[in-house]
């Protein structure tokens, strides 16, 4: 609807994350749409439009991981305590190559549910590829910007470092575009089970 219409008004949210796209509350009282704004296909065009705004996020996520990792890994080359690079300690390598396998699962993940719906198949051919790499996708950001503030140590979480940043921001993550109950519950029916 035009944002102008009369009734239509719009609250700011303050929230942890997302800062760069700030939230808002739309309050509608007694507006009035006029015939020639409604979406013909209604829902079920909607339902497509959330499709492919699932590859983009999972996308989005795969930047962001990737950024968090980035940062992490150098972060641990560089960084001394004891007389040695914090990343010489296989605890912390360890957790930063698991990182690693979590940030190239995604980028395959997503890349095949893009080439897929590109590819021009029907909606129901693809929700499959589409939920799973947005699930993983949003699970593994967590993961993975929780290791990158876990491995800023004391200083991830001062604004000295990005670390709580990535991490912070991550977290809304698991409930855009469909939360993870939502991916599952479509991966679910999409496996043949009566989920409801
Ligand atoms: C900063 C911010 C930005 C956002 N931006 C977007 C955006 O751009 N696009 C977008 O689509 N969404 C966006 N969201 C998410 C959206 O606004 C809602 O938060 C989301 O759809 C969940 O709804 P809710 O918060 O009312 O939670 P609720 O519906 O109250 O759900 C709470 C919990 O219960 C689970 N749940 C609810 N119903 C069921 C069910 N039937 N079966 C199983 N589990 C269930 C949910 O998964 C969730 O874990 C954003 C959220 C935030 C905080």
């Amino acid at each position: 609807m035009d944002r102008r219409s009369a009734g239509l008004s719009a609250k700011r949210i303050e929230t942890h994350v997302n800062r760069p796209a700030p939230t808002y509350r739309i309050i509608l009282d007694e507006v009035r749409v006029p015939a020639r704004r409604v979406m013909e296909a209604g829902f079920a065009e909607i339902m497509a439009g959330f499709n492919r705004e699932r590859i983009m996020v999972a996308a989005r996520w795969l930047g962001h991981m990737q950024t968090a990792l980035g940062w992490a890994v150098e972060y641990a080359r560089t960084r001394t305590a004891f007389g040695r690079a914090i990343g010489a300690n296989q605890s912390i390598a360890f957790q930063l190559a698991q990182s690693h396998a979590d940030v190239e699962a995604v980028r395959h993940l997503t890349y095949h549910a893009a080439r897929r719906w590109d590819s021009g198949l029907p909606l129901s051919e693809v929700i499959l590829d589409v939920s799973t790499a947005k699930l993983l996708a949003t699970q593994a950001v967590v993961r993975v910007t929780q290791t990158a503030l876990h491995v800023g140590g004391g200083w991830g979480l001062t604004e000295e470092l990005p670390a709580m940043r990535y991490a912070l921001d991550a977290l809304v993550a698991p409930v855009t575009v469909g939360s993870w109950e939502i991916q599952l519950r479509a991966i679910a029916r999409q496996m043949g089970l009566p989920c409801d």
